[in-house]
C-alpha cells in the first residue's frame, strides 16, 4: 500500500490550494480527483460564469450604452459557439497551469473516485493509500427540486454545457446563482424570466442590494416573477416546456434551469467506515481548525457548507496545511468580515454585516447608516441611466464599519480594498479622512454624509 503524509480528496479550489501549500513545506502529498481537475470554480463555477458575463457585459454596453457614447454599431449579433469554444480553451490552458503547480510540489495527482476503508486509508479502483493526515475536499452539486417533470430542466452544469442560446429562458431561485445566470443570459439575448419563491431574489441580503436590483430588473431585465414556487413541468408537443406554479400561473419556454441550491458530495465517500460525523445539514462537522470528528481527518470548503465561495475554500485549504506541516498549530481561517461579489448586471458588492442584522445585534439606536443612490457616470451621457446604490452600516460612537455594500457599475472591482479596510477595524473617519479618486464610483464611499 502506498504511503503518503497527505492526501487530499477532491481536486478543485480548497483540495489543490491546500495539497500545494503542504508540498511547499516538504509534505508528500497525494490528490484524488474523479472528474476535471480545477472542481467546480474552474469547469462549471466562478470561470466559466465570469467569462460569460464578460460577454453579456459587453452586449449590455453596446445595446443600452454605446449609441450615447455616438457609437454606431451595426450588427449586435453573438456568436455563441465562438464565445462558448473560447471559454473552454482558456478553462483548458487552466488545467495546464494546475498541472504544473502539481508537479512543481511533487504531488502524485490520482485520476478516480475515491471511498475510505477505514481512518488511514483510502481505495481509489481498487488500489488502497494510506497517510497520516487526509483531508476531504469533495464541494458540492447542484440540489433538484423534486417535482414532476424536473428532468426538462437544468441546472448549472448543464448551462454550460449549452452549445446554443435558448431563445427562452425560465431560471428558477433566488441565489447567486439563478441571478447570476439569469443576467448572463438576458444580458446575451435570451428571453429570460426569473421566478423565486418570495419577493425578491438574495432576500437575505442588504435590503437595499436587493430592492436595487429589483429596480433595475424592471428597468432592463430578465422579467422577475415573485410568489411563484415551481410545482411541474410538462414537455409540449412542439418541444417547448410548461412550468406550472402553486399560485395556479404557468410559464411556457424552451429551457429551464434550476438553481436553487447545492448539495454537499459526502455520499459513496464511505464515511461510514471513518468517525467522521454530518452534521443534520449533511454538511461535514468541522470545528474551527478544520478537523472533523475523526482525528486526523480534516475537511474544507463546499462539502462543510460553511461558505460557498472559492477563496474560501482556498484560504482554509492552505491555513490547514500551515497548521499541519508548518508548525504553526494556531493558523485558521476567520471566518468573518468575508467579502464577496454577485455578478449581477449591475453588479453587487458586499462585506460585514447588512443593516437588519447590525440592528439585530446592536440595537438600532446604536447603529448609524449612510446611503447614496446616484446615477452612474458610465450611463449618464446614455438614454438607459443606470443607478448605483450604496451602503455603509455603522456600530458605536466611533462609528466603527461594520457592513458596506455596493451595486452598481464597477462595484465588483471596488470591494476588495474596502474589505481590507473594514477587517482592519476601519471607522467612518477613516474613510472620512481618505481623499477621493475622482471621477469613480468608488469615491461615494468615502464621502458619504
Ligand atoms: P469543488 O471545487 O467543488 O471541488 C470538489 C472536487 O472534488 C470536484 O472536482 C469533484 O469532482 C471532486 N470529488 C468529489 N467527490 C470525490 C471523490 N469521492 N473522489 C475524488 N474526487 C471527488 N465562488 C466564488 O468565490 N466566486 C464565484 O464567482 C463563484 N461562482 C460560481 C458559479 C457557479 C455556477 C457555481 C456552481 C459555483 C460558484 N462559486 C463561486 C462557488 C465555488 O465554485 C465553490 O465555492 C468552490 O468551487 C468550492 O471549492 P471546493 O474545493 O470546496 O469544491
Ligand atoms: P443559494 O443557496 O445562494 O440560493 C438558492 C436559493 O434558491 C435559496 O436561498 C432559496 O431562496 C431558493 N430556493 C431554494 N429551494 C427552492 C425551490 N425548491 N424552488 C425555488 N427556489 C428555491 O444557492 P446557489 O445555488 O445560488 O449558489 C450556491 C452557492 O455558491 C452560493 O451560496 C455561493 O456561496 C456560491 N456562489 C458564489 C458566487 C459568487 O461568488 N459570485 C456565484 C455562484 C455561486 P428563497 O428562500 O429566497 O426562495
Amino acid at each position: 500500500m502506498k504511503k503518503y503524509d497527505y492526501i487530499a480528496i477532491g481536486g478543485g479550489s480548497g483540495g489543490i490550494a491546500s495539497i500545494n501549500r503542504a508540498g511547499m513545506h516538504g509534505a508528500k502529498g497525494a490528490l484524488i480527483e474523479a472528474n476535471k481537475i480545477g472542481g467546480t470554480c474552474v469547469n462549471v463555477g466562478c470561470v466559466p460564469k465570469k467569462i460569460m458575463w464578460h460577454g453579456a457585459q459587453m452586449l449590455d454596453d453596446m445595446r443600452l450604452y454605446a449609441e450615447g457614447y455616438g457609437i454606431d454599431i451595426a450588427s449586435k449579433q453573438l456568436n455563441f459557439k465562438k464565445l462558448v469554444d473560447n471559454r473552454e480553451t482558456f478553462i483548458e490552458r487552466l488545467h495546464g497551469s494546475y498541472q504544473k503547480g502539481l508537479d512543481s510540489n511533487h504531488v502524485d495527482l490520482i485520476r478516480g473516485h475515491a471511498t475510505f476503508v477505514d481512518n488511514h486509508t483510502v481505495e481509489v479502483d481498487g488500489e488502497q493509500y494510506t497517510a497520516d493526515h487526509i483531508l476531504i475536499a469533495t464541494g458540492g452539486r447542484p440540489k433538484w427540486p423534486g417535482i414532476p417533470g424536473e428532468e426538462y430542466g437544468m441546472d448549472s452544469n448543464g448551462f454550460f454545457a449549452l452549445e446554443a442560446l435558448p431563445e427562452r429562458v425560465a431560471v428558477v431561485g433566488a441565489g447567486y446563482i439563478a441571478v447570476e445566470l439569469a443576467g448572463v443570459l438576458h444580458g446575451l439575448g435570451a428571453e429570460t424570466h426569473l421566478f423565486v419563491r418570495h419577493q425578491a431574489p438574495l432576500r437575505n441580503f442588504d435590503v437595499m442590494l436587493y430592492e436595487g436590483l429589483v429596480e433595475t430588473m424592471k428597468r432592463e431585465g430578465p422579467e422577475l416573477h415573485t410568489y411563484s414556487v415551481p410545482k411541474e413541468v410538462k414537455k409540449n408537443a412542439d418541444g417547448s416546456l410548461t412550468l406550472f406554479f402553486e399560485n395556479g400561473t404557468s410559464h411556457t419556454t424552451d429551457a429551464i434551469i434550476w438553481a436553487i441550491g447545492r448539495v454537499p458530495n459526502t455520499e459513496n465517500l464511505n464515511l461510514e467506515a471513518t468517525d467522521v460525523e454530518i452534521n443534520p445539514g449533511g454538511f461535514i462537522t468541522v470545528d474551527e481548525y478544520q478537523n472533523t470528528t475523526a482525528k486526523n481527518i480534516y475537511a474544507i470548503g463546499d462539502v462543510t457548507g460553511h461558505i460557498e465561495l472559492t477563496p474560501v475554500a482556498i484560504a482554509a485549504g492552505r491555513r490547514l496545511s500551515e497548521r499541519l506541516f508548518n508548525n504553526k498549530p494556531n493558523e485558521r481561517l476567520d471566518y468573518d468580515n468575508i467579502p464577496s461579489v454577485i455578478f449581477s448586471h449591475p453588479p453587487i458588492g458586499t462585506v460585514g454585516m447588512t443593516e437588519k442584522l447590525a440592528e439585530e445585534t446592536y440595537g438600532r439606536e446604536n447603529i448609524k447608516v449612510y446611503k447614496s443612490v446616484f446615477t452612474s457616470m458610465h450611463s449618464s451621457i446614455t438614454p438607459n441611466r443606470q443607478k448605483s446604490y450604496m451602503k455603509l452600516v455603522c456600530f458605536g460612537p466611533e462609528e466603527k464599519i461594520v457592513g458596506l455594500h455596493g451595486l452598481g457599475h464597477g462595484v465588483d472591482e471596488m470591494i476588495q480594498g474596502f474589505a481590507v479596510a473594514i477587517k482592519m477595524g476601519a471607522t467612518k473617519a477613516d474613510f472620512d479622512d481618505t481623499v477621493a479618486i475622482h471621477p469613480t464610483g468608488a469615491e461615494e464611499f468615502v464621502t458619504m454624509r
